[in-house]
Formats: C-alpha cells, sequence, structure tokens
C-alpha cells in the first residue's frame, strides 16, 4: 500500500520549482492550491504582476488530495443561516455557493482543463429512520424556499443508488460532480503560469512585514516585496499570519483507494457513479475512481495524526461495513491531507491585518476554494464583481484558541456519541 494519493498515479505533483523568486511583484499569493492558483489567475489577468509562494511542491496541500467531490452545500443549516444573518443574507449565501457550483464546469471548459469532471448527482445515505425523516423534511422545506433540487430515494428503491443495506434510503442531490483533484491543480497551475503568474515551490513565507510600498516577505529563497498580499493557506495556515490562523482549525482528512475491482463489482456497489455520503456525523464520503475500477473511500476516523495505516484500518473496517463484498479487498493506498474547519463552519474571503484571504472550506473547497481564490483576486483588483455574501460576514475566532486545536479529540467523542444515538 502506498503513502501517497492515488491521484498522483496520473498527475504526479513536482518538477515545479523552477520559477525564481523576483525582487518586486504588485500581488503576492501565499498557497499554490486552488486558492492561490485561482487568485493568481485573476489577478495576472487583470494585468498585474504576481508570484504565488509555495511551502512545498505546488499542489502538496489539500488541492492534490482531495475527494474531487463538488457540491452546493454549505455545512449550516438554512434554519440556522437565517437565524445568523437573517433570512435574506442567508438566501444570498446559498445562492452564491449554487453560482460556485455552476461556475466550476463553465471556467474548467473555457481554460481548457481536462480533469475528468462529471455532474454525476450525489446520494447521502440515512442511517437511521429519524434522520430519514428528518432529511424528507429538510428537502421539502429547502426546496421551497431555496430551491434545493433533490429527491428522497426509499430504502426499496436504494440499490439503484448505492449496492448496500446499511441505510434506511437516503437524499439524491443532483446538483453534484466529481472530479479528478490532481489534474485539476495540474490544469489550473498550468494556467496561472501560462498567464504570466510565477509560481514558486519550496518557497516558504516565514515573516511577513509591512513595508513603505506594501509588504516584505521573508522567504526561504530571499526576500520580496509586494503592494498585495493574498494569503491562500487553508488549513496549513500558520504563525506567519496569526490572525487568520486564529480562525481556522486545522483537521485531518483521511482517504484510501482499493486495487482495481472487477466492472460487475463497480456496477453493484456504485451503479449509477454518484458522489456519496452518509448521515453520521464523524463524516465519510465516498466515490469510484474516474476510470470506474475503484472505491475511494475517505473519512475522518480521527480527528488527530492516527498516521497512514492505522487510518487505513479504520476506513477500511468502516467501508466493508458499507459495502460487506469489500472485505478482504487489498488497498492500494492510503493518504491524508489538512482541511480548515471555521467556528461558524462557513468558507470566508475577506481583508485582515492589510491581506486578503480565502480560506476555512470546512472540507468542502474544491467548489469554493476555485470561487472564493477567485473573489479574493478580484477583490485586490477593486472589481465591482468581487462582492460576495462571504465577505460580509464577520470571520469568528474562539478566545481560547490560537491556532492548536486542543478541542478536537471532544469534538470526535461528542460526534461518537450523536451517530450511535443516530442524532
Ligand atoms: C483527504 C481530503 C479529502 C477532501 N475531499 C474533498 C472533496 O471531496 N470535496 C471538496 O470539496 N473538498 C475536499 N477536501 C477539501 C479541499 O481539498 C480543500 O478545501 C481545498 O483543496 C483547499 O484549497 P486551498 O488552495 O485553499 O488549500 P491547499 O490546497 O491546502 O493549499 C494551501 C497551501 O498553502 C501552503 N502554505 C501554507 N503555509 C505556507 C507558507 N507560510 N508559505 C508558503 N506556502 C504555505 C501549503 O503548503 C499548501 O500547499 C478534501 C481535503 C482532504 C485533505
Amino acid at each position: 500500500m502506498r503513502h501517497e494519493p492515488y491521484w498522483w498515479d496520473d498527475a504526479p505533483i513536482g518538477a515545479s520549482t523552477d520559477d525564481a523568486l523576483p525582487a518586486r511583484v504588485d500581488v503576492a499569493v501565499i498557497g499554490a492550491g486552488y486558492s492561490g492558483l485561482s487568485a493568481a489567475l485573476t489577478v495576472a489577468r487583470g494585468g498585474r504582476s504576481v508570484a504565488v509562494l509555495e511551502a512545498g511542491q505546488p499542489g502538496v496541500g489539500a488541492s492534490s488530495r482531495n475527494g474531487g467531490m463538488c457540491s452546493e452545500v454549505l455545512k449550516p443549516s438554512f434554519a440556522t443561516l437565517s437565524k445568523r444573518y437573517g433570512r435574506d443574507h442567508a438566501l444570498a449565501l446559498i445562492k452564491e455557493a449554487r453560482e460556485a457550483f455552476d461556475f466550476l464546469p463553465t471556467f474548467l471548459e473555457e481554460e481548457g482543463i481536462d480533469c475528468n469532471y462529471v455532474h454525476s448527482g450525489g446520494f447521502t445515505g440515512a442511517l437511521k429512520q429519524a434522520q430519514y425523516d428528518a432529511m424528507a423534511r429538510e428537502t421539502e422545506a429547502l426546496g421551497r424556499t431555496t430551491g434545493l433540487d433533490a429527491v428522497m430515494i426509499p430504502k426499496a428503491e436504494l440499490r439503484d443508488e448505492v449496492g448496500t443495506d446499511l441505510y434506511v434510503g437516503g437524499r439524491l442531490m443532483h446538483r453534484r460532480g466529481g472530479l479528478h483533484p490532481a489534474k485539476y491543480h495540474a490544469g489550473l497551475l498550468a494556467r496561472a503560469r501560462a498567464n504570466g503568474a510565477a509560481v514558486i515551490g519550496n518557497c516558504a513565507v516565514t515573516g511577513l512585514e509591512r513595508d513603505p510600498s506594501g509588504f516584505r516577505l521573508t522567504t526561504a529563497r530571499g526576500t520580496v516585496t509586494a503592494r498585495d498580499v493574498v494569503v491562500a493557506t487553508n488549513g496549513y495556515t500558520g504563525a506567519v499570519t496569526p490572525a487568520l490562523r486564529r480562525r481556522v482549525i486545522p483537521v485531518t482528512s483521511y482517504m484510501i483507494a482499493t486495487a482495481p475491482l472487477s466492472p460487475n463489482l463497480m456496477a453493484t456497489l456504485m451503479p449509477r457513479g454518484r458522489m456519496l455520503t452518509d448521515s453520521n456525523r464523524l463524516l465519510c464520503y465516498f466515490r469510484p475512481s474516474p476510470d470506474n475500477t475503484r472505491v475511494l473511500f475517505g473519512g475522518r476516523p480521527a480527528y488527530t495524526d492516527i498516521g497512514p495505516v492505522e487510518a487505513a484500518r479504520r476506513l477500511q473496517s468502516y467501508m466493508t461495513t458499507v459495502f460487506p463484498e469489500l472485505a478482504g479487498v487489498e488497498l492500494s493506498h492510503s493518504w491524508s491531507g489538512f482541511i480548515a474547519y471555521t467556528f461558524d463552519r462557513l468558507p470566508h474571503v475577506g481583508f485582515r491585518d492589510g491581506v486578503h484571504y480565502a480560506m476555512g472550506y470546512c472540507g468542502s473547497g474544491v467548489v469554493m476554494s476555485t470561487w472564493l481564490g477567485r473573489k479574493a483576486g478580484l477583490r485586490v483588483l477593486d472589481k465591482p464583481e468581487a462582492k460576495s455574501a462571504f465577505a460580509d460576514i464577520e470571520h469568528p475566532t474562539n478566545p481560547l484558541y490560537f491556532g492548536k486545536p486542543w478541542f478536537l479529540p471532544l469534538v470526535q467523542a461528542w460526534y461518537q456519541g450523536a451517530d450511535m444515538i443516530g442524532r
């Protein structure tokens, strides 16, 4: 079993550190994932000189490691959002997340990025009848108020969606898609470079100071000054931006890939090629590989670092609960990466301590990092299209949090308890 992403077999990261560090640029972007590259492409097209500074190889963060599942869904419910921000702003957030979902395939087509994007639809299995009933009530209410395009699938039709008897039924969301995340990252990197962005790997930013012309960034490869800075470090946000570090909570997400399976077995397990999740709080997600030969299964079996071997064991155990046919099937890959949670469970784009930023996607960043990275770039350019409902909300922290998430074991225990009783 290899301890690196399955995706790197087709789209290896690396060999991308050759751009030289300029002495001065209009815009310095910290982090070369989807957020940073999307911001860089936008400002480069706006006529600004830009350097993307990346601590490792471009793509080494979550953007070449994720499940490639694309959705329009925000974590908090419509009721929670309405209570917090009022009904109109709640609708604005939901509408913008939907716009972001629609934007991605159009963007891929316009940029000529071939990354196996499919508009697959997605299915969430309900483990308990009470969860199914709650999902059904919510689906009906959201269809009416927000136009959610989803239908409930009863137990009798479950196996048309997913080959398991574990669920009592579930919800089919039509507006879901999937892509090959590392191919997407490689395509975005190529587009940013082709439009003039320098993308410099092995170039960790270790210092960020204001200077009369903007900012002075100290890096592992020298110093660069920039008028504007965009921070795009998400789950890898560190001490260089302490105020942002206090606003994102790094959580490890793990994935495994099975060895190739027979076409018949794949057709039984995932008959429609949907993106799949279930109703547990300790989230798991699974999907077919783009060539439909393997099951890719992810989740957060622990909120602390348990390493790829133990993570694979736990994920495999849950995978075989969903699909008993996979007991004893060999795993080819096990890997992990950091996502960034926020205290309000929403992504954010904004301006703090003089720097622009986009981050906090709470594990659903393929769509939103592309979108909010672009918004951050548009904000640098001061364009009217920079407006975003996600910029107009407070980005909270917690007075007891300074970047080390000491409370995650407690959250995990609470989620485990809630999952056990099906709340
Ligand atoms: C295992 C896994 C599965 C996931 N599955 C899904 C999914 O199916 N669907 C979905 O929507 N989302 C998923 N996600 C989340 C998604 O991958 C992220 O939200 C998204 O990639 C964030 O992109 P980003 O550019 O903001 O951050 P990243 O891609 O993480 O990039 C941040 C970069 O910043 C760099 N950096 C940090 N500090 C510095 C510094 N000081 N100097 C220079 N560089 C620095 C890091 O090295 C890193 O490369 C998953 C994530 C993981 C880990």
